[in-house]
Order: structure tokens, then sequence, then C-alpha cells
């Protein structure tokens, strides 16, 4: 696989494999999606490529794409179907932006209330309790997710 890690040194990598424990929202065959473990806010989401590029500026077109669209897709049930006012959808691309595993992903932020880009560095560690009710929420929507992407690279 094209800039696949070697030795299994990569977190990510090993979370797109089942390798490394991982709350999971959604996955397929290019990407998977799972619960970040220090979010700013409740459901903060993290889009990862299956296969390894080290940020979204390595990443080739087509793969960005395909997480991006990923990350829209969550972007609009949160807006939509959970009811968020406002979600971030971010890229950091080199430790000076304050990329800290270095396997591209786009972190997927829903805001219940207020306070924007004042509290994206807020963060806290995530609880079980959080984690499962993150989970349940997302369950009836993975559908959805699938459906968005797949018409994101249908012709037409
Ligand atoms: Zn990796």
């Amino acid at each position: 696989m094209p800039g696949q890690m070697a030795g299994g040194g990569c977190i990510f990598c090993n979370i797109a494999r089942g390798e490394a424990p991982a709350h999971i929202v959604y996955e397929d065959d290019s990407v998977a999606v799972f619960l970040d473990i220090y979010p700013v806010e409740k459901g903060h989401l993290l889009v990862i490529p299956r296969s390894h590029y080290e940020s979204v500026a390595d990443a080739p077109p087509r793969v960005a794409a395909r997480v991006f669209a990923t990350a829209a897709a969550l972007a609009r049930l949160y807006r939509e179907a959970l009811g968020a006012p406002g979600v971030n959808v971010v890229a950091n691309s080199g430790r000076p932006a304050g990329q800290e595993v270095f396997h591209f992903h786009v972190h997927v932020i829903p805001r219940w209330r207020g306070g924007g880009w004042r509290t994206l560095f807020m963060r806290h560690r995530l609880t079980e309790d959080e984690a499962r009710e993150v989970l349940e929420m997302w369950r009836p929507l993975r559908g959805s997710i699938g459906e968005y992407v797949r018409g994101a690279f249908m012709p037409g």
C-alpha cells in the first residue's frame, strides 16, 4: 500500500486495521470515523483514510476528497438530524499548525452552544459514558453517512 508505515507504529493505522481500540462511529472501504479521546465538545469525531498519509497536504486528491466528503456528511447530519446549531470541520497540517498525530485526519466538532474558535483548544478526556452516548446518537445514522458519501462519488 503506498505510503503505508512499516512496523505498525502509527496509532491511526492501527485503529483503521482494528488493531488498536477506538469508538468507531462509521467505517467503509476507504475511511474510518471514531471519537477523539480528548474532545473539545461531546461528539468530537475524527475522520481518517485507511491508507497512511502524513497530512491533508500529503494525501492524493481522491483520498482528500473522500475524507472531506465524509466530514461534510457528518457536519450535515449534526446540523440536520442531531440538532447541533454549529459544526467545526478542521484539518491541521504540520506541527506548527497543531497537528499531533501524523496520519491525515479531519476533526468534526459539533457546537451545542456558542464559543466557536475561542474554545477550539479546550479539551477534556473522553469518558466511557460520553462515548456510549455519542455512539448511540450515531447508530441510526450510519446508513445516511454512507449514502451521502456514495452520492458524492457518483457521476453527474
Ligand atoms: Zn497511519
